[in-house]
C-alpha cells in the first residue's frame, strides 16, 4: 500500500506538531497548514488522501474552507476538529461537506481510529444512476430529478437520499442512517436524522404523489416507489 498523504490544518503549533509527529510515526506523509487560506493553497497543489481541519482558524475558518474545497470538487474525506462541543457547530461543519468531526481535546488513538474509518469508506461504488419510482439520482453529477424536474439538494440531503436509494425498499434505522450519512453515532444526542428526513420530504415528496419516503414506526425510514 502506498503512503497516505494527510493535510493537517491547525493554527495552534503545539497541536499541529503533536499530530504531525504522531501521524508520521504511523507512516503517514504529513503537511501542515496554519490558516484557512494556505489550507486551500496546499489542497490545490498536492493530492491528499485525507484532511484534518480545525474549525477555528485565522484568515478563513474551517467551515468556509470545507465549503470551498467541496465546491472545487475536492473529494478526499475531511475530519473536522472543534473545540466547541456544540451540536450546531458540528451540524454546520458536516453540512459544509465534512465527513466526521472530533472534539478537542482528543486522544491521539481516537484521531487514528476516525481517520482509518474514513479512509476505509468506499467512495463512488455501485451504479451511478439510482431510481425509485419517478425519482432519479445520478451519483456522478449528484443530480436529483423527479419527473424531469431538477431538485436542489444540500450535501447532507444528497448523502441521505443516496443512502436511502441504495437501499430501496429496505427499512433503515436512525442509527444506521446516522452512521452512514454522518459516519458516527450522532443520533444518540440529536434528532438530526428526523430533521434531515423532513428537509428531504419537503423537496422530493411535498409536491408529488405518490410519496416515496416512508416512516416505519418504531424502526426508521425507507424509500420505495
Ligand atoms: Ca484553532
Amino acid at each position: 500500500m502506498s503512503i497516505l498523504r494527510v493535510l493537517v490544518v491547525e493554527d495552534e503549533p503545539k497541536i499541529a506538531s503533536f499530530v504531525k509527529r504522531g501521524l508520521e510515526e504511523e507512516g503517514y506523509a504529513v503537511d501542515v497548514a496554519g490558516d484557512g487560506e494556505s489550507a486551500l493553497d496546499y489542497a490545490q497543489s498536492a493530492q491528499y488522501d485525507i484532511l484534518i481541519l480545525d474549525i477555528m482558524l485565522p484568515k478563513r475558518d474551517g467551515v468556509s474552507v470545507c465549503q470551498e474545497l467541496r465546491r472545487r470538487g475536492f473529494r478526499a474525506p475531511i475530519l473536522m476538529l472543534t473545540a466547541r462541543d456544540a451540536v450546531d457547530d458540528r451540524v454546520e461543519g458536516l453540512d459544509a461537506g465534512a465527513d466526521d468531526y472530533l472534539v478537542k481535546p482528543f486522544a491521539f488513538k481516537e484521531l487514528l481510529a476516525r481517520m482509518r474509518a474514513l479512509l476505509r469508506r468506499p467512495r463512488e461504488v455501485g451504479p451511478t444512476r439510482l431510481q425509485v419510482g419517478d425519482l432519479t439520482l445520478d451519483t456522478a453529477t449528484r443530480r436529483a430529478e423527479r419527473r424531469g424536474r431538477v431538485i436542489d439538494l444540500t450535501l447532507r440531503e444528497y448523502a441521505l437520499l443516496e443512502f436511502l436509494m441504495r437501499h430501496k425498499g429496505q427499512v433503515l434505522s436512525r442509527t444506521q442512517i446516522a452512521e452512514h450519512v454522518w459516519n458516527f453515532d450522532f443520533y444518540s444526542e440529536s434528532n438530526i436524522v428526523d430533521v434531515y428526513i423532513r428537509y428531504l420530504r419537503l423537496k422530493i415528496d411535498a409536491n408529488w404523489e405518490p410519496k416515496l419516503i416512508h416512516t416505519v414506526r418504531g424502526v426508521g425510514y425507507k424509500i420505495d416507489g
